[in-house]
């Protein structure tokens, strides 16, 4: 694990006295070790404003949305998958200390329960893309990284959270490609491929041989947002490591490693000039369930789920210059006039 270096902790302390701008840090390219950065992570991010909003869980059951709602899985050894709201999020421990992918939006210390989980020391976390539903508890961290794309975007809440004041000015530190965690006897390996997103980042870990994705791999449908001809370099910079993962694990859960081969042979089809089908967009599952039914009654989100203020505006919207092409149970959603 990378530890900000002393220096730069006092830069930044200085930054913020002169007038609490943001100082980005650029992480050095060696590892530093035998300093902390010790940040006070703030108090409990106060989500009683929205306590009359309530969050419909898988069982059906409701729960005000201030109440904290964790539970985890253990997918490998060291490694949990943790369910609160927003998309999941992972622990990783190594020898040494521990690293968190990702924060979702769901109220709570998100830090403090995934401690409870290791032993080892839990300081960083580790971003994979800007979007709110993982990033929003970034600041229970002493530093988040993430790449130059993701920090730029990074503390936006999403409207559905207004009135929550999120902590925008938390110590980040800016990763580039290649970038490795050293967490002890686990190392984590940076890719940014971003399609989901501007800097969309990628980590792979070579000990339990799981790629942790974020959004940037979708089943069955993947949206292209760039060039399909970007795309496919992306893919096959993921597809050069695949003797080294055997699965997924990204926002949407636990995915094929095989996706990578099926989305670059979709769009290997495209750049070779075929033509993909005209398709209807798909709506995502949260836009078909309303919010609640009772225009008297509270405000019912389903958990995890995208909420329906929160999706882009044209989500939907037809489009006839998107076409799909397949490959095999997988299939890729392009502009037509963004191949090359
Ligand atoms: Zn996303």
């Amino acid at each position: 694990m990378s530890i900000l270096i002393k220096n730069q902790i006092d830069r930044r302390q200085q930054s913020r006295q002169a007038g609490g701008s943001i100082l980005m840090l650029i992480a050095a390219a060696c590892i530093t070790t035998g300093v902390s950065a010790q940040q006070s992570p703030p108090g409990l991010i106060d989500f009683s404003p929205k306590h009359d909003v309530m969050i419909r869980n898988d069982d059906g059951t409701l729960q005000p949305m201030d109440k904290p709602y964790y539970r985890s899985k253990l997918i490998a050894p060291g490694t949990w998958q943790i369910e609160s709201d927003g998309d999941y999020s992972y622990l990783l421990e190594g020898d040494n200390e521990a690293l968190a992918i990702d924060t979702g939006y769901g109220a709570g210390n998100i830090r403090a329960y995934l401690q409870t989980l290791t032993k080892k020391p839990l300081r960083f976390v580790a971003n994979t893309h800007y979007h709110f539903d993982h990033t929003a508890n970034n600041a229970y961290f002493d530093a988040a990284y993430m790449s130059a794309g993701t920090a730029e975007k990074v503390t936006i809440p999403y409207p559905s959270f207004r009135g929550i004041n999120f902590p925008r000015d938390y110590p980040k530190v800016i990763i580039g490609d290649g970038y490795k965690f050293q967490l002890g006897n686990r190392e984590i390996e940076a890719f940014i491929v971003g399609n989901h997103t501007v800097g969309g980042t990628v980590y792979l870990d070579r000990r339990e041989r799981i790629l942790f994705s974020g959004d940037e791999i979708m089943e069955p449908n993947e949206p292209v947002n760039i060039s399909v001809e970007q795309f496919a370099m992306n893919m096959r910079k993921l597809e050069a490591h695949r003797k080294e993962f055997d699965r997924l694990a990204g926002g949407p859960g636990l995915l094929e490693a095989a996706d990578i081969e099926k989305y670059l042979a979709a769009a290997e089809k495209v750049l070779s000039g075929k033509q993909g089908e005209l398709i209807a967009p798909r709506l995502p599952r949260a836009v078909n369930e309303s919010p609640n039914t009772d225009a008297t009654g509270p405000i019912i989100y389903q958990r995890r789920l995208v909420r329906p203020p929160d999706r882009p505006a044209d989500m939907g919207t037809p489009n006839p210059n998107l076409r799909t092409m397949s490959y095999e149970d997988r299939h890729i959603t392009y502009h037509v006039n963004n191949i090359h």
